[in-house]
């Protein structure tokens, strides 16, 4: 069994929840897994070891559990970036479509430095429209965003096509 296999096999598909027709794709079953954790922690890491990066910038909420753990990994800071209201300091904000009416994502405007090299980690990338929010608050900070880090990516909603392109995308466990 690969380390993928494995990984894989500890994640849970809940059917209907947040809201019925989705097929929610539940880590906290990963995270209990000793072995899966760790295994998960060294898959993120992987692809970028040995790649200059100064700050990992994790997504809300799930993007934190994994999110520190690969910026330490890579020798670079960590970055949080939130839903509204939730940081204490000056923000920027950025806006983007849901199925149903729009979101916003925030980061504090002193988060990163001008030419800083970012790597975006979400669990999860399903439409790509919280990581490509994401992306634009990076850019409107002058960062550079060298890679994309999720655990799963939803490949047939085609997310991906919404980030920056060129630069790597890597998923351990692609649907
Ligand atoms: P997107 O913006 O459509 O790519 O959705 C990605 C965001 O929604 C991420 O922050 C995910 O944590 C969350 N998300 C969407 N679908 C799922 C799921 O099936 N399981 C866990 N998180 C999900």
């Amino acid at each position: 069994q690969s380390i993928t296999d494995y990984i894989s096999n500890t994640i849970r598909t809940i059917p209907d929840f947040p809201k019925k027709g989705i097929q929610f794709k539940d880590i906290t079953t990963l995270l209990q897994d000793k072995r899966a954790l760790e295994l998960t922690s060294y898959m993120l890491a992987q692809p970028f070891r040995n790649r200059s990066v100064d700050f990992v910038v994790g997504l809300e909420s799930r993007g934190f559990l994994f999110g520190t753990n690969l910026a330490q990994d890579l020798n670079a800071g960590f970055v949080p970036v939130r839903k509204p209201g939730k940081l204490p300091s000056k923000t920027l904000s950025e806006m983007y479509a849901l199925e149903y009416g729009e979101d916003h994502v925030e980061i504090h405007q002193d988060a990163i430095f001008k030419g800083a090299k970012v790597i975006i980690h979400d669990d999860l990338i399903a439409t790509g429209g919280t990581a490509s929010a994401a992306s634009k608050l990076i850019k409107r900070l002058g960062g550079e965003i060298v890679g994309y880090s999720f655990i799963i990516e939803l490949s047939f909603l085609n997310g991906r096509d919404q980030l920056v392109q060129n630069v790597p995308i890597e998923s351990i466990v692609i649907e």
